[in-house]
């Protein structure tokens, strides 16, 4: 029998309605395992509730807590861990636990899942999705495939899968690239073997501030002015299409990117920034000629979660470029 540790952190699949209205987190993990027998034929459980919390009040530090228990979980002979928890943060949680985790072949496998319907609403998702996770957590062809997140039935790879949806139980894709696998018949079906990343393990407690700034039509850039008073460490600008900002933000731009890391990604959510195709003020050709680092296929979410943590690990901005480019 497959050995799975499951950590809850919070999120709707454990919101129960409150006396003060709406749904809060409150199902421990242990009330969660019990909840679904079907998990004793799947796998031995060890369960551990670190926090009770929402997605969107996680921080660093707990994910740092978190990377930690993964690790140990491993090392103590687990096959898989699934961490459960709010699935507006899934999308970054999942990556930061790559950045922060061993998941090669070796080490047990890692995924998120979480609900996107409470644990008392109608058609309830949480209960399907824990079964399905720990399905995949403890099925050896889910090591070395990096972080997973499984929902719906939907297996994606952590560096790929983006929240696409406010409420639909299928809110989790990959854009332009789709799954990797799915839960059918209560097995893992395996489609599609992520690439690998040859990259260093970060520590998540280190990660430093990053603002993230959107740009958009007629934005005259007043907000960038503001970054580096505010103390940040770096800055991610969610540009327009391939990589792209008004010709009259580009000084300002330029400015900062002497002051410290800017990383170039884009409000568009599929496809990578471009490179070294655009040659107008304030393309990605020009961008990149005075500094900024091109996110690649990371939304810029995930480019604040990366660049944060080099940084907080000491990273130059050349190294920092070099990191980026395993992204592209
Ligand atoms: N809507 C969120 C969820 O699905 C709430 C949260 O992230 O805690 O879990």
């Amino acid at each position: 029998m497959p050995r799975v540790t499951i950590i809850v952190l919070g999120g709707t699949i454990t919101m129960v309605p409150q006396a003060s209205g709406g749904i809060a987190p409150s199902v421990s993990g242990d009330d969660l395992v019990a909840a679904v027998p079907a998990l004793v034929d799947v796998a031995a459980i060890d369960v551990v509730t670190p926090f009770l919390v929402p997605g969107a009040s996680l921080s660093f530090a707990q994910m740092a807590t978190v990377a930690d228990m993964v690790t140990a979980a491993g090392q103590n002979g687990a096959d898989g861990v699934v961490v459960v928890q709010g699935t507006d943060t899934i999308d970054e949680t999942s990556f930061l636990l790559e950045l922060a985790c061993d998941t090669g072949a070796d080490s047990a496998a890692i995924v998120v899942t979480g609900a996107m319907r409470g644990a008392t609403a109608p058609g309830a998702d949480g209960h399907a999705n824990l079964l399905a996770a720990v399905t995949v957590a403890a099925a050896p062809q889910a090591r070395g495939l990096g972080v997973l997140v499984v929902l719906n039935d939907e297996v994606h790879a952590a560096r790929f899968a983006q929240k696409m949806d406010t409420g639909l139980p299928s809110a989790f894709g990959a854009p332009g690239l789709g799954l990797i696998g799915t839960v059918t018949e209560e097995a893992f079906r395996l489609r599609l073997i992520p690439t690998t990343l040859a990259f260093p393990a970060l520590s998540l407690a280190d990660a430093v501030p990053v603002a993230i700034v959107q740009t958009g039509l007629g934005d005259d850039g007043r907000l960038i002015d503001t970054i580096a008073d505010a103390c940040f460490q770096g800055a991610v600008i969610a540009a327009m299409g391939a990589g792209h900002v008004p010709a009259s933000i580009v000084p300002k731009l330029e400015a900062l990117a002497g002051k410290m890391p800017v990383v170039l990604s884009t409000r568009v959510p599929g496809g990578a920034v471009f490179t070294a195709s655009y040659g107008f003020p304030g393309s990605e050709i020009d961008l990149i000629r005075r500094g900024l680092i091109p996110s690649g296929i990371l939304p810029p979410h995930k480019a604040r979660l990366l660049l944060a943590c080099l940084l907080g690990a000491g990273f130059t901005t050349e190294e920092i470029q070099t990191q980026f480019q395993a992204f592209s």
